[in-house]
């Protein structure tokens, strides 16, 4: 999480060039055949992420982000099947061998925290059974090591909490415990699906604030998935902008922020609080995410998209490469070279 400082971002992209990914996700699709409809959750994604570099997911609900995490970690459930694609990690493809080898080097952490412990253990007892399944680690070893994560996480008077039950931390306490839980089995991808959105703005940029110094310690890669632009702003690299099940665009943060190409990041970006003059109201995206229950063919933002010619609805955008130095690419036709067509039109 380098966004606090930007000189740290050049280097980062430049040490990552030449490296090889840690994880390569690549034309993922997960579908959901359920009785009423198929639904292509996630329809076609790709993308990378580097050793100890975030890389943020971004878009509405209901747009595949949380089955996109669910794919990558092994976790999708009936009527869900990972259909195609590779999700490439440390060099195997886990869709072709499995998650078991590497169970312990990847780790997610979930919205509610609440969800996440089990109330009728101690936290400590939770840490506990996490260091005995990845690390073989039992007895008087398990107990001091519980109680350091406790202490990397920052939870003061960590030896006492430890022996306490998840009722007994409030909301921002207990999502610590979920991340000491989370780092357990010593991850290189710690995967955050909304890890602050059901906690206070406060709280949340202590969490946020946590993940950074986590990541700058244990050189942990992040794949962090949110709703929400301006904590995307704060924590990620590189940014994926996922629409229906579909990257409509990437790039690197500041390059988003400054030069979005896709008219569904323009419309994410004026929807932040802070950006509009507070006598103004705050805009908003009309309708909603549809459901991808039919392969594309067309843009799917279209319906919503202020520029949107009859084209957009006839034939599924390609995705044109805008700036190829830092990949910054759109799935849009007036993206790039285009876009000043797109003008004529908004
Ligand atoms: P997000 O996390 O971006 O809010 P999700 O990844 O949860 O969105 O959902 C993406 C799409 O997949 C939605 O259309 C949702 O209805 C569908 N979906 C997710 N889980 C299931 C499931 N278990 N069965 C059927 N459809 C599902
Ligand atoms: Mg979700």
């Amino acid at each position: 999480m380098s966004r606090a400082d930007p000189p740290d971002l050049a280097a980062t992209q430049e040490a990552s060039r030449g490296k090889t990914p840690l994880l390569s996700v690549t034309d993922l699709r997960t579908v959901f055949y359920t009785d009423k409809e198929t639904i292509h959750a996630v329809d076609g994604i790709s993308f990378d992420i580097y050793p100890g570099e975030t890389v943020g997911l971004v878009g509405e609900s209901g747009s595949g982000k949380s089955v996109t995490a669910r794919s990558i970690l092994g976790l999708v459930d009936e009527p869900g099947v990972v259909e195609e694609g590779q999700i490439r990690f440390k060099g195997d493809d886990l869709v072709e061998t499995g998650w078991d080898e590497h169970r312990g080097d990847l780790s997610i952490v979930f919205q509610d925290p609440s969800n996440a412990l089990n109330p009728v253990y101690t936290v400590g007892n939770q840490i506990r059974e996490a260091l005995k399944i990845h690390q073989g680690l039992t007895g008087a070893a398990a107990a001091e090591r519980a109680i350091e994560l406790l202490e990397a996480v920052g939870i003061p008077d960590a030896p006492r909490r430890v022996g306490e039950y998840p009722h007994q931390f409030s909301g921002g306490m207990q999502q610590r415990a979920v991340i000491a839980i989370a780092l357990a089995c010593d991850p290189d991808l710690l995967v955050c699906d909304e890890p602050t959105t059901a906690l206070d703005v406060t709280i949340q940029a202590q969490i946020l604030e946590l993940l950074a110094e986590l990541q700058r310690e244990e050189e942990l890669a992040i794949l962090f998935i949110t709703h929400d632009m301006g904590v995307i702003e704060e924590t990620a690299d590189r940014v994926n902008v996922i629409y229906a099940g579909e990257v409509v665009e990437r790039a690197p943060t500041e390059t988003l922020f400054a030069e979005p190409e896709h008219p569904y990041t323009s419309a994410l970006l004026k929807s932040i609080p802070g950006r509009t003059p507070p006598d103004q109201r705050l805009p908003t995206i009309e309708g909603e995410v549809p459901t991808p229950n039919a392969p594309a063919d067309a843009c799917r933002f279209a319906p919503r998209c202020p520029i949107a010619v009859d084209e957009c609805m006839r034939d599924v955008p390609e995705t044109v490469q805008t700036d190829a130095a830092v990949d910054h690419a759109a799935a849009c036709i007036f993206a790039g070279d285009n876009r000043d067509h797109g003008d004529e039109n908004r």
